[in-house]
């Protein structure tokens, strides 16, 4: 993968003034609706050639029309027999597991935004660096799982798109590796960043869902909450940047304005604000090097704002940070243990299996018990990412 905080090297996409043909996974999500949003708007620039989403068959259509799309997808083959007459006529529709990759190595796809979790996305974003492509890079389990493996891969490039990785992208704009000192990366604090330690313990799922700045999914917003989201940011952004454990940082900043900060060798630090708005990461991710003036997250007033805070985040009352820096210095499988016993243990607290407390416990065993074994292949990640999963149901409680 070209280095792209290198200054040397030349940019694998430079397509000045060329339309970007773009691919969308997980086209039907938060980060999804927002990239068809900053796509619409800029029609010039880009096409959303193709998209797949797992069932969700009407907002693919309405993507599909609105944007005149070549190819859809829905990986649930299911779905996709029950829904394929809504499609308009002319489309090429795909479906299965296997249409991600398929989709991402098309020959005329510029950038694959990946934004779908799991083994299928990690899947087509190797398939889609191995092809040369962009990936404009939203699902954080790609680099937390196989961040070695995708950094081996010697075609293609990713740009990020979650807030922060990109905010680091934007501060280090072509520095090389060795004028970066320390990494930020700013957090709300989350739905309890107030809670007492024993309130935390009583949380219900209404109440981590209940998130004072961004808008997403359930699943990271409840991560947003335990604070899981940002330890699996941090081993992001490891690998992305190329980072020791040591250079990263979290920071609470509950104004969500500044999304990232960069100190750099002699002592100056660099920081990204912008209103907090995912579509700008994304439109960025699209159009780097250039900047269009768009301004999909709007014009910031610092004066609205008034203040912006900063702290250190409290260990003690959210002890996934320590977990997942203990998975980050293991490194090998033991991030892919946290990312799979993490996902599962939330969707048991999601449905009411356990309660909140019990995730970070849950990761925090799986990671004892769980991947050891590990010969830096693809399979082996698959492997401990499965067996942590099963560890986590077994061991509900
Ligand atoms: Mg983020």
């Amino acid at each position: 993968m070209a280095r792209l905080q290198d200054a040397e090297t030349p940019y694998a996409v430079n397509a000045h003034g060329k339309m970007k043909n773009i691919a969308v996974l997980g086209a039907t999500g938060s980060i999804g609706r927002s990239a068809a949003a900053v796509i619409a708007a800029n029609p010039t620039r880009f096409r959303l050639y193709a998209a797949a989403a797992r069932r969700s068959a009407d907002e693919l259509v309405r993507q599909c029309t609105l944007l005149n799309l070549a190819v859809a997808a829905l990986t649930d083959e299911a779905a996709a027999r029950e829904t394929a007459r809504k499609f308009p006529a002319g489309i090429k529709m795909l479906s299965g597991e296997d249409s991600l990759v398929e989709i991402s190595t098309l020959p005329e796809v510029d950038i694959v935004l990946c934004a779908v979790t799991g083994i299928a996305g990690l899947r087509a974003v190797i398939a889609a660096l191995r092809a040369g492509k962009r990936v404009a890079l939203a699902s954080k389990e790609v680099m937390v799982m196989a961040g070695d493996i995708v950094n081996a891969i010697p075609t293609g490039e990713i740009v990020p798109v979650d807030s922060e990785h990109s905010g680091v992208f934007q501060c280090l704009a072509g520095r090389p590796k060795s004028e970066i000192s320390r990494v930020m990366l700013t957090a709300s604090g989350g739905a309890f960043r107030n809670w007492s330690k024993e309130r935390i313990a009583e949380a219900t799922v209404a109440d981590a869902l209940n998130h004072p700045v961004w808008d997403m999914g359930v699943k990271v917003t409840i991560d947003s909450a335990t604070l899981m989201n940002k330890a699996l940011e941090l081993i992001e952004a490891r690998h992305l940047f190329e980072l020791r454990p040591d250079q990263l940082q979290p920071v609470i900043h509950p104004q969500s304005v500044v999304h990232a900060l960069v100190e750099l060798c002699d002592g100056s630090v660099i920081a990204q604000l912008a209103n907090p708005d995912m579509k700008l990461a994304i439109q960025y991710a699209l159009s780097y090097p250039e900047r269009y003036g768009t301004r999909p997250a709007g014009t910031l007033d610092l004066t609205k704002v008034g203040s912006l805070e900063f702290y250190a985040p409290d260990e003690e009352r959210f002890p996934a940070l320590a977990v997942g820096r203990m998975a980050m210095e293991r490194g090998g499988a033991a991030p892919a243990v946290l990312n799979a016993a993490n996902e599962a243990a939330v969707e048991s607290f999601a449905r009411g299996a356990i309660r909140l407390p019990k995730i970070w416990e849950l990761v925090a065993e799986a990671l004892e018990r769980c991947g050891k074994i590990d010969d830096g292949t693809l399979e082996s990640r698959f492997a401990a990412d499965a067996a942590a999963r099963r560890y986590v149901m077994e061991h509900l409680g």
